[in-house]
């Protein structure tokens, strides 16, 4: 891409500024413009369920200060909305009308908190958490609350119940499937999680469909009624029941959107003077066998970086490697931390072992052949893994057996 060429990002999320910041490392001289619909500059997600609860200080959140985007010429025009893609003149069209020519547009949307099609979901009281004005609104109202009632016991559900909890909150998690994070994690390391919140005081319950939230008769939220008729009295509802990706802006420009933005081995839409990363984008990871969208900071980090690096180097479409960038993530859930190195949900055998620093190891195999790491408290065995499978090193389940499971003795591989 030429230097004379101007790069525009919708969304300025960890996505949108890492793709920013790398364009500049990646020597790209052209202008890069940025628009997020949130106020103040771009800022990290996950600490918004759980240390931001606690201290409340959200200049910890800044992803970049100021100084970066003035030192590095990057535009940030945040508390503006893009409404549209003109994608025949290149322009974007911003809420109020005004706009912008692109000579490559590069989609980092992210995604939105899926809202539940149950009454009362309007009343006061009923939260949700993805946004820092969100956690900030929280915040204020977790001093007079005695009792929150979580929908969803995913990740995001989980660590503020664990929050909550340490805050001395009482705490009823309403979880639909028969364990917590199934979508996600190994049956085994569910397992564990559920032991580990009732032993922290969460009051959990699976199978748990919601059927109303209740109003107090002021408007203001007194809990929620269960399918099978049981009340759940709670100060607060937090609805944490997954995300939607947003697509809508590409879906309107008439580009391919399928549960998110599609795109190719390179992370272009159909359009090669259009890329989605993050969040909001629908992949195909050589690791997988089918298209999928990752939310993670990794997944939205590596993609930014993957896609600066192909439009620094000039190279809007054709022959560029594969995007192919590692996948691991984190929950920190009370003082426990969940690592997952790898795409373990396609796992059709595991190992489940314990370190001897008391950490729990979910080794995870697809037809025999060693395919990710689930770990809680065990940061050395995840970063092992992430390192031998990362580096394309192949484990088969008798090697590791051999081993005792140990991945040190594989070092020598990588
Ligand atoms: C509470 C919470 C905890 C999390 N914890 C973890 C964790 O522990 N580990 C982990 O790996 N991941 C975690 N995540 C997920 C992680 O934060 C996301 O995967 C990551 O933020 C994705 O980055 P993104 O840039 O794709 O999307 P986002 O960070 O969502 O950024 C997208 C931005 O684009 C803006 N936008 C959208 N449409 C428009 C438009 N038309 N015009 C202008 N702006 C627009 C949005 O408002 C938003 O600011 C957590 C997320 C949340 C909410």
């Amino acid at each position: 891409m030429s230097d004379a060429q101007t790069i525009v990002i919708v969304g300025s999320g960890h996505a949108g500024a890492q793709v920013a910041a790398s364009l500049r490392q990646e020597k790209f001289a052209g202008e890069i413009l940025m628009f997020g619909d949130e106020p103040g500059l771009p800022y990290q997600r996950p600490p918004l369920s759980k240390t931001y609860m606690k201290d409340g200080n959200p200049d910890r959140l800044l992803i970049r200060n100021q100084t970066f985007f003035d030192d590095n010429a990057i535009v940030l025009r945040n508390e503006t909305r893009v409404a549209a893609i003109d994608r025949e003149a290149h322009e974007i069209v911003l809420a109020d009308g005004e706009r912008q020519r692109y000579d490559h547009l590069v989609l980092a949307t992210g995604a939105v908190n899926r809202a539940l099609p149950i009454p009362g979901i309007d009343l006061e009281g009923v939260l949700e958490l993805r946004t820092l004005a969100h956690a900030e609104d929280i915040r204020g109202r977790m001093g007079a609350a005695d009792h929150i009632a979580i929908i969803g016991g995913g990740f995001i559900g989980l660590e503020f119940a664990a929050m909550a909890r340490g805050l001395g909150t009482d705490v009823t998690v309403l979880e639909l499937a028969d364990r917590v994070m199934a979508r996600a994690i190994a049956p085994e390391t569910s397992a564990y999680f559920d032991e580990f919140h009732r032993s922290i005081g969460v009051d959990l319950r699976l199978g748990a469909g919601v059927d109303k939230i209740i109003d107090r008769d002021d408007g203001h939220t007194g809990g929620v009624v269960l399918k099978d008729g049981t009340r759940v009295e709670a100060d607060l509802v937090l609805v944490a029941a997954g995300v939607a990706a947003r697509d809508e802006l590409a879906r309107e420009a008439g580009l391919p959107v399928e549960n998110g933005i599609v795109v190719d081995t390179m992370l272009q839409t159909a359009d090669p003077a259009i890329s989605a990363i993050g969040d909001c984008a629908s992949f195909i990871h050589p690791l997988g066998d089918s298209r999928m969208r990752i939310e993670s900071v990794q997944n939205a980090t590596d993609q930014a970086r993957a896609v600066a690096l192909r439009l620094a180097e000039g190279q809007g479409g054709g022959g560029h490697p594969p995007y192919s960038g590692f996948p691991w993530f984190w929950s920190d859930q009370g003082d426990r931390k969940l690592q997952i190195a790898g795409l373990t949900a396609g796992a059709n055998g595991r190992v489940v072992r314990r370190n001897d620093r008391g950490g729990f190891l979910v080794h995870c195999f697809r037809d025999g052949r060693y395919i990710g790491l689930e770990t809680v408290n065990a940061p050395g065995d995840h970063l092992m893994a992430r390192r031998l499978l990362a580096a394309g090193v192949e484990l088969d389940r008798t090697a590791l057996e051999e081993a005792g499971y140990d991945l040190k003795a594989f070092k020598n591989r990588l």
